[in-house]
């Protein structure tokens, strides 16, 4: 709700309400005011004392003392205002107005945080780092717990300590500054906010996945400011991002998105039932000390002048009998058992819920029936605070106006609930993606306004959107591959997807785009190819860390003077890749232009990412980078060519051989991809000793598909690069071959695994079979790995991954991708495409015969076209003088193919001669099916067949 209220507007009420709270602590230690207030003959005063009134405690009346309101306000009115901001107006609400965390910037503001001392071991540089807690460490996996222990440490001190005793509560509340202060000099971002601050969880319960009144973080533009997210005011009085992405996924970023990725997490659970409990816990220990609930709504709680004189007192009250377990022990008791019968309730019920929704519905999500527990659990608890919260000042309230607090307290929730149930993964992710397809459309100036009656693209919501993109005359061929491929490098870049989840995480979209498997391989390869680090593993992506390298890139670019990285950078950006060549030191250009150091420290940038920000500002020193990454990849799929061209002898079977044609047409592929981005550099740097180098490493890694990529090129090739280069390259083609030596089943292992992480199924699967024949045991490694990743996997890479963990006993005698790969090894099948060829594999049949069995009879017209794949057949061809010819049949072989296409009678009779003999029936009407759907293949069939006939006939 306050996303787009401008941060210099924020910081006033920020600052007001820490200067307000400040004076409330002030007031904790002295306050002659107040308790004017609550005099009983203040006649003017809602807050006055009733002297004869009895709140009871374990069965004796409370004396009736004017006191200082500070720490009733704090607990009565201000704690209580917090929850309700939460669910009604959200976490960023919360957020943005939080003093705690307004203290814990105070650090950043100041410039004065923590650096850590980084020597560059090659130059000796010395830098200054951000110091930011790792996801990694222990903090970073468990601070969940270390909050939700906090928070229990903190209540328990509140019921002991500090409800009412204002010193000892004015005190911890400045021990809570100080110690986000001292977090926030000791680690980057809002640390204090993300891993240590007890009330996180309190904000979590209530404000996700979105309060009532939240913004929408998800559909808007890449880039703008989001939610809470950190932000500064730039010297031009605009804002941009402070992110230094200190956690990841960020709920001030989207809390939606932390929300749907947090609930994947154990702990999660624990936060959300083990909350309730401290709820119920925390109200229900008032009437547990007292023996009534008068002492808890009537806020005599924090009027105890003797807190601390109580901590050895009774600490419960049954039935007119106060039980000597000291108070001390009875709080924490009560709050911690409460916990875990919540925690232990909440896991029950969530079982019995899980399992009765799943019989009514067994395909809906788990991550949804979790969602749906948390929702119900939040409506709850809130409606269950607000029955006790607050009551001693609501009570104050003319009757009329308590009702309706009650009112509004209920239909809040209910609109919350109403809002949240509906909430899904899928929904969240389906939004997103249709907020990345709205930016492509703006930015490809897809002219979209006839469509849309006066409204705005940004009004549409997530189906809008993609029927519009469906229906938009302009947006077809080209463009929709380029919007598409714009969605994918920015979910690449977001650390949304990798590589090999991507086809599956945009499934949704490429079918409402009508961009196939092939063509998202291929988009991928050229994403690669157009910028190589963002498959660099070793690159930590997350929206947050996009979001800050983004926002300090464009800030470096307003220094340069520029919005577009340009070629022979000049001034500054000459400078800094000066610095990077240790040409010059960092020190001269900053004293030049004075803040670039800053801002690396500012955004907590590492060493490496400060380097590599600064080569990006050279586009001479970034093409020359590019061309040297791509050639190593060319490098990497030569060696992977070679391999598969002269493989191990345990690969040399024919349809295993088809297998390793697979791999290769897929290198191919990327081959092409990559040959292309290489030629693109060529033409832009013309001619030069680093160009010849390009040309030449180029045509030797390349001359299955260059020649092919020369002779089509739009424009030609040879017209766009310089002609020296051109001829070069071509000399260099001509004297480059395949020869190379038989490859061992050992090294074979490296490549057919590292096929086996490219991201299309078949590739997967064929890899991982041929992987399985020359090492099982690794195979088997592998299978284990994919079917245990959460990854929805295509069923011919799952079943194949099956098979090969199964013992020889369980396997069955043929798989579907070993059918695929007999078939594609048939010549007469080679054109069919491979989605055909796929579903082909499942119709067929496997038959098996023992030595001696008649396959097919001389003269029988048979229904179904065999293939030969295992042991051996004698063919017997009676000729009509009575002669009879006899040949042997060897697989991989068909029997009977021209009979079976021209309907005619079976040529010959084949026996089994081996002890086994399998074959693969493929239906004639199936075949006929293929023939009618495919008119290429048809074609080409009956080309094949004329040809087979002449020679016979010759
Ligand atoms: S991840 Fe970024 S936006 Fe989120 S709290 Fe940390 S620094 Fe702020």
């Amino acid at each position: 709700m306050l996303a787009k209220i401008p941060e210099k507007q924020m910081h006033i009420v920020r600052s007001i309400l820490a200067g307000g709270w400040l004076l409330l602590i002030c007031s904790l230690f002295y306050d002659p005011i107040s308790p004017w207030l609550t005099y009983p003959d203040s006649t003017w005063s809602p807050f006055r004392l009733n002297p004869n009134a009895c709140i009871q405690v374990q069965g004796q009346c409370l004396p009736q003392e004017p006191y200082p309101m500070g720490a009733s306000l704090f607990w009565g009115l201000i704690v209580p205002t917090g929850v309700f901001v939460l669910l009604v107006f959200g976490h960023e609400f919360w957020r943005r107005i939080c003093p705690l965390s307004f203290f814990s910037q105070l650090a950043r503001r100041l410039g004065k945080q923590r650096q850590r001392k980084r020597v560059n071991a090659e130059t000796g540089q010395v830098r200054y780092e951000l110091v930011k807690i790792k996801h990694d460490s222990w903090l970073g996996q468990n601070y969940i717990k270390v909050q939700m222990g906090l928070l229990y440490v903190g209540v328990c001190g509140r019921i002991l300590f500090y409800d009412s005793m204002r010193p000892v509560l004015g005190s911890f509340l400045l021990f809570s500054i100080g110690a986000a202060i001292l977090v926030g000099y000791l680690y980057g971002g809002k640390s204090w906010c993300q891993y240590f601050c007890p009330m996180a969880p309190v904000q979590e319960f209530y404000s996700e996945p979105r309060g009532l009144l939240n913004s929408i973080a998800h559909e808007g533009q890449s880039g703008v400011i989001t939610q809470s997210m950190c932000r500064q005011i730039n010297e031009d009085g605009t804002e941009s991002s402070a992110c230094v992405a200190c956690h990841s996924p960020c709920v001030d970023i989207d809390a939606e998105r932390a929300y749907w990725d947090r609930m994947k997490r154990p702990d999660y659970k624990l936060l959300y039932y083990s909350y309730a409990g401290l709820v119920v816990g925390f109200f229900s220990y008032y009437y547990l000390y007292s023996g009534n609930w008068n002492y808890l709504l009537s806020g005599a709680w924090t009027r105890h002048e003797n807190q601390l004189n109580l901590l050895f007192t009774p600490g419960f009250y049954f039935f007119g009998t106060p039980i000597p377990i000291p108070r001390l022990v009875a709080a924490p008791l009560t709050i911690a058992v409460s916990m875990a019968v919540a925690y232990y309730i909440g896991r029950y019920l969530e079982k019995f819920y899980i399992t009765y929704q799943r019989r009514r519905s067994p395909n809906i999500a788990p991550l949804q029936l979790q969602h749906e527990i948390f929702t119900l659990t939040t409506f709850w608890v809130f409606n269950f605070f607000f029955i006790f919260a607050g009551r001693s000042y609501i009570s104050k309230l003319p009757i009329q106006l308590q009702y309706l607090f009650n009112i509004t307290v209920v239909v809040v929730s209910t609109l919350w609930l109403y809002r949240t149930w509906g909430r899904t993964n899928d929904r969240y992710s389906r939004e997103s993606l249709a907020g990345r397809l709205r930016q492509q459309l703006t930015r490809l100036q897809v002219d979209v306004s006839r469509f849309l009656e006066g409204r705005s693209l940004e009004s549409l919501n997530s189906d809008e959107v993609y029927v519009l993109a469906k229906i938009l005359p302009g947006f077809t061929g080209d463009k929709r591959l380029e919007a598409y491929k714009g969605i994918l490098r920015d979910s690449l870049e977001e650390g949304y997807v990798n590589s090999s989840s991507s086809l599956e995480v945009l499934r949704q979209m490429r079918e409402e785009l009508g961009v196939s498997e092939q063509e998202h391989l291929t988009i991928l390869t050229e994403l690669g190819v157009e910028d190589p680090d963002l498959f660099d593993p070793n690159q930590q992506r997350s929206r947050e860390n996009q979001l800050r390298m983004q926002s300090l890139r464009s800030r470096i670019r307003g220094m340069v003077g520029g919005g577009k990285r340009r070629r022979g950078a000049q001034g500054l950006a000459k400078d800094l890749f000066k610095v990077v060549k240790k040409e010059k030191s960092i020190g001269d250009v900053i004293e030049k232009e004075g803040t670039v150091r800053s801002l690396s420290q500012q955004y907590g940038l590492t060493l490496e990412e400060e380097a590599q920000i600064l080569a990006d500002l050279d586009e001479d020193s970034q093409i020359l980078r590019r061309g040297n990454i791509l050639l190593e990849q060319l490098n990497n799929l030569r060696e992977q060519e070679l391999a598969l061209l002269n493989p191990p002898s345990s690969l040399h079977s024919p349809h295993l051989r088809t297998g390793l044609q697979i791999l290769r047409s897929t290198v191919a592929q990327k081959q092409r991809v990559i040959a292309k981005g290489v030629l693109s550099i060529l033409e832009e740097l013309e001619t030069g000793t680093e160009a010849t180098r390009f040309a030449l490493a180029l045509a030797s890694l390349t001359h299955h598909v260059l020649p092919e990529l020369l002779e089509n090129g739009d424009p030609l090739w040879e017209d766009r690069l310089d002609g020296t280069i051109f001829s070069r390259m071509e000399e260099q083609l001509k004297q480059t071959d395949d020869q190379s030596t038989q490859v061992e089943d050992t090294v074979m292992v490296g490549y057919l695994e590292a096929l086996f992480t490219e991201p299309d199924s078949l590739t997967k699967a064929v890899s991982l079979y041929l992987l399985a024949k020359v090492n099982q045991e690794r195979a088997q490694q592998q299978a284990r790995q994919l079917l245990e990743s959460q990854l929805m996997l295509n069923t011919l890479l799952k079943e194949t991954a099956q098979q090969i963990l199964q013992t020889s006993e369980e396997k069955e005698s043929i798989t579907p991708l070993e059918k695929l790969l007999y078939l594609s090894s048939y010549e007469l099948l080679m054109g069919l495409k491979a989605e055909s060829l796929m579903n082909l594999a499942y119709q067929v049949s496997l038959k098996e015969y023992e030595r001696s069995q008649v396959i097919l009879e001389q003269g029988e017209i048979s229904k179904d076209l065999f293939l030969l794949l295992r042991g051996k057949l004698e063919a017997k061809h009676r000729l009509e003088d009575g002669e009879v010819e006899t040949e042997e049949v060897v697989p991989v072989v068909p029997l009977n193919e021209l009979e079976v296409l021209g309907r005619m009678e079976t040529d010959s009779t084949y026996t089994v001669t081996s002890a086994k003999a399998s074959l693969l029936a493929i239906e004639v009407a199936m075949f006929d099916s293929l023939l009618s759907q495919d008119t290429a293949f048809s074609r080409q069939v009956i080309e094949q067949e004329s040809r087979r006939l002449q020679q016979l006939s010759s």
